[in-house]
């Protein structure tokens, strides 16, 4: 999972980025309101930690400004301010959720989680490609050069998170994360013998892409 986080505090920035990529996401950080709305226009994250007062753009315009841009991105905003005023004026910006400092770590886990887990109707008309092919996430359609062919969910999830990522090493544990949740019990092959029905869909619509194994670390779609 991608985060990007827009913090300018710098030991708590440092601590944040070090503890959420500990966990497995990768983390773009920002220390300024206007490369963060630059980063959120430009990249697709899976939640941006939204910190309220910034140098540049402060935290309420950027979200603003990225709502009225159509990004549907999760936003949590971070704040010193606690009263209800401040939480409802975030809210009614745009944000997804709102976290107090200061804050346990566990908390802000737990709030990426949550956002997470709700319905993604702002991905439903995004279509994701990478070189010869293309995946429309709601009919979880995967077309190449020579054809299409239907995934299943799962399929479609970790395909999903192949062409998000292009050309990157996606770690097992992420992948496992990404398509059968945190909590989940799975084991190793289980994710094998997907990335090997993956293999065969792409073959089969005679795209060039090819999913390589990354000895002792994970998979990476990359060019043929
Ligand atoms: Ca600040």
């Amino acid at each position: 999972m991608r985060i990007l986080l827009v913090e300018d505090e710098p030991m708590l920035a440092k601590s944040l980025k070090f503890q959420l990529e500990k966990e497995g996401f990768a983390v773009d950080l920002c220390n300024n309101g206007d490369d963060g709305l630059h980063y959120a226009l430009e990249a697709v994250y899976d939640v941006v930690l939204l910190d309220r007062m910034l140098p540049g753009i402060d935290g309420v315009t950027l979200l603003k400004e990225l709502r009225t841009r159509g990004k549907n991105v999760p936003i949590i905003l971070l704040t010193a301010l606690g009263s209800l005023g401040d939480k409802i004026q975030g809210l009614d910006a745009g944000a997804d959720d709102y976290v107090v400092k200061p804050f346990a770590f566990e908390e802000i886990l737990a709030r990426i989680r949550c956002v997470n887990r709700r319905p993604r109707t702002w991905e439903e008309s995004l279509t994701f490609s990478f070189g010869d092919l293309q995946m429309e996430p709601n009919g979880k359609l995967l077309k190449g050069p020579g054809g299409s062919c239907e995934l299943s969910k799962r399929e479609a999830e970790l395909m999903e998170a192949f062409l998000r990522n292009p050309g990157q090493t996606l770690p097992r544990e992420t992948l496992i994360v990404r398509v059968w949740g945190p909590d989940a019990d799975v084991e190793a092959g289980n994710l094998d013998n997907y990335i090997h029905f993956l293999r065969r869909r792409i073959r089969f619509v005679k795209s060039t892409l090819k999913v390589t194994t990354q000895r002792g670390v994970g998979y990476r779609l990359e060019r043929g």
